[in-house]
């Protein structure tokens, strides 16, 4: 048998092209490492097994019979579990949603299963997809496949797990403020943020509807090129996706020309780790001498982004988790009471701490009276960040930075602080608020080996540098 662990995804589907392997055999290893490895990291809510199966059957069959696969045939992926997968629970790491199964795909799924590709498994969480630890989620904490006593990262931490365990080769979270970065810089592969808009967010659960966008992570970067451009684009269902003309990623990888990189003083402050730091220096170094030029750059909103954020996300937040009042969806408490008791009881019991945090921060500043000082104003901000952004990207192809201040904390370190672990979004924050691309590339370890993640940021639906950059650190 191939090392199926080693194995990216574009090894995956040529192998099952030049029928070395069946994508049965594939999938049935991948379900097998989910179901050992996966659930010693509490990796997965959900498998998946009777659809996997018959996808990879139905791909044995198109190789058999000549007929053409798609770029992702037989690739085994995880769907964190706040996408819609038809006939599989959507729990959003929530007791609320712990019997919700929705009646429809994610337009994602549709995608990547036009593609081919094959979804083993659904992928714990942080609840709602609120937090940067994983241990937010109703089925408990996930761990750091290198590090267990220590966190993903989250709140995709589940899948960046997965990927870096080699239970699969490419995996979805989201991204709000990070979700989808920081676990993979913790984790030690690689996670990009699409341009707001760049992924339908179709059959995605709301959380903050203006940051949310589905992100994809991987072992390497033309698996990272080649997932993306399978899933984005304009989506008819989602009136927020772009109508945007993606280049051939997965092609068009090598650059020839020079990048121009600005380093951002306000990113390089108080607060980040030393061995962070290092990482990031070396790979400045390594660019420097591969003759790209640097200039240093000022964002000085910087510093107001996890404010800003911590408004408008729980606002939102707010709203869209209205919802959840057990007559529509899920959980249901004391039915038989007045409607506002079942109403209380249900979501009392069924949402967790931080997801209640959440929700009285965001009724708060929305309330009448508070709703121009804090909401207003710090939409206001937002828009002075992202402008801020846009006049820097008139001189420079990409900003680097540090993707989270630290390496992987423990478990436990930060849960009763939710302040410090607010603070441990700081650097992914702005590229949300702001709509535009990001990537965390796993470029150096901590001196216990800890992964740490270098990111760049690019301009609106300039994801290509990003590729092209994290390629070139790769190599
Ligand atoms: N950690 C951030 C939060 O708790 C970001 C979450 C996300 O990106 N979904 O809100």
């Amino acid at each position: 048998m191939l090392d199926y662990k080693k194995m990216s995804a574009t090894d995956i589907r040529e192998a099952i092209a030049t029928r070395k392997v069946t994508a049965v055999e594939i999938v049935q290893e991948s379900i097998r490492l989910a179901k050992t490895e996966g659930k010693e990291l509490n990796a997965f809510v959900t498998i998946c097994e009777d659809k996997a199966l018959t996808q990879a059957k139905v791909v044995d069959d198109k190789v058999k019979s000549g007929a053409p696969i798609g770029s992702l045939a037989g690739v085994p992926i995880a769907l964190k579990d706040n996408i819609s997968y038809t006939d599989y629970l959507c729990s959003c790491g929530s007791h609320i949603l712990d019997k919700y199964v929705p009646p429809y795909d994610a337009t994602l799924v549709t995608r990547l299963l036009s593609a081919d590709a094959v979804i083993i498994g659904k992928t714990n969480m942080d609840e709602f997809a609120m937090g940067s630890s994983n241990e937010n989620s109703y089925y408990g904490p996930v761990k750091n496949p290198r590090f267990p006593d220590r966190v993903p990262g989250g709140s995709s931490g589940g899948s960046a797990a997965s990927v870096a365990q080699g239970i699969v080769p490419l995996a979805f979270g989201s991204e709000t403020g990070g979700s989808v970065r920081q676990p993979a810089s913790f984790c030690g592969v690689y996670g990009m943020k699409p341009s707001y808009g760049g992924i339908s967010r179709y059959g995605l659960v709301a959380f903050a509807s203006s940051t949310d966008q589905i992100s994809p992570i991987a072992r390497n970067v033309a698996d990272l090129a080649t997932v993306f451009k399978v899933t984005c684009g304009r989506d008819p269902r989602d009136s927020t996706s772009v109508a945007f003309d993606h280049p051939d990623y997965p092609n068009r990888l090598e650059r020839k020309e020079k990048f121009t990189i600005g380093i951002p003083r306000e990113y390089f402050a108080e607060g980040l780790d030393p061995e962070v730091n290092a990482v990031v220096q070396k790979c400045i170094s390594e660019l420097k001498k591969a003759g790209h030029s640097f200039i240093d750059i000022s964002l000085p909103m910087t510093d107001k982004g996890v404010a800003v954020y911590y408004i408008v996300a729980p606002a939102e937040a707010s709203a869209n988790l209205a919802r959840f009042d057990g007559v529509k969806y899920g959980l249901r408490k004391s039915g038989d009471k007045e409607l506002a008791d079942m109403y209380g009881d249900t979501r009392a019991s069924g949402f967790g701490a931080e997801v209640k945090r959440r929700i009285m921060l965001g009724t708060y500043v929305l309330s009448s009276g508070y709703y121009d000082a804090y909401y207003i104003k710090a939409s206001k901000v937002r828009e002075l960040m992202r402008c801020e952004f846009e006049e820097v990207f008139r001189a420079v192809d990409l900003i680097i930075s540090p993707t989270a201040p630290t390496p992987a904390f423990r478990i436990g370190e930060k849960i009763d602080d939710p302040l410090a672990m607010y603070l441990s979004d700081a650097y992914t924050i702005p590229a949300s608020l702001a709509g535009i691309p990001a990537i965390s590339i796993p470029y150096g370890s901590a001196s216990d080996g800890r992964p740490i993640g270098v990111q760049f940021t690019a301009g609106g639906f300039n994801e290509l540098a990003l590729f092209q950059v994290a390629k070139m650190m790769e190599q």
